[in-house]
């Protein structure tokens, strides 16, 4: 484990999934308010988490949609890195389903997106590895937001201290 700022991380999530974005010309970003913590944990592990998040926004996401990233941390109550997309979403019926291996909402005999059915709950792992999780609120044909959090032991500094403008 070491100390990890979240946002660059983000951004290199970001800069992975780019080309499949411009293939679908969706609209890729992080959202404009937005918190610069630094946090304790594994880099690889946390930026597989949030990799697994942002490709399947950009998967289940039809083309000319908006993938967007938010960092929000709280002293108190933890770090939030949600994942927000305007895409097919998932029916409520769903929700829990979506978080065990192999599972998708669609069966294998129809399925129209690739994949195993592995990344949230891999996710998961890695984030109760961590001692946080991922939630996913999502509105069927509207779309998702999935949140992984981690909680405020984590957090090492909200805003880093800016080097000293001369
Ligand atoms: P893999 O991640 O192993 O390549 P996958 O993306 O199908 O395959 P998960 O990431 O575990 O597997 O997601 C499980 C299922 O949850 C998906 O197949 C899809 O049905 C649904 N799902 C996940 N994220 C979204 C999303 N952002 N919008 C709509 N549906 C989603
Ligand atoms: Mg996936």
């Amino acid at each position: 484990e070491e100390n990890i700022a979240v946002l660059p991380c983000v951004e290199e999530c970001l800069r992975t999934c780019r080309q499949s974005a411009e293939n679908g010309n969706h609209r890729l970003g992080i959202a404009a308010h937005r918190d610069s913590p630094v946090v304790r944990g594994d880099r690889r592990l946390l930026f597989q988490i949030i990799l697994n998040l942002v490709s399947n926004a950009v998967k289940f996401t039809p083309a000319g949609g908006a993938v967007e990233v938010a960092v929000r941390a709280e002293p108190g109550k933890g770090i939030f890195v949600t994942v927000t997309d305007t895409g097919i979403g998932i029916p409520a019926d769903n929700l829990e389903r979506v978080m065990r291996p192999f599972e998708q909402v669609e069966n294998s005999y129809a399925r129209s997106y690739g994949g195993t059915g592995l990344g949230l709950p891999y996710s998961a792992k890695l984030a109760q590895m961590h001692q946080g999780n991922i939630r996913l609120e999502s509105i069927e044909h509207q779309g998702t937001a999935a949140t992984f959090w981690l909680p405020p032991a984590r957090l090492i500094a909200v805003d880093p201290p800016l080097r000293a403008v001369s």
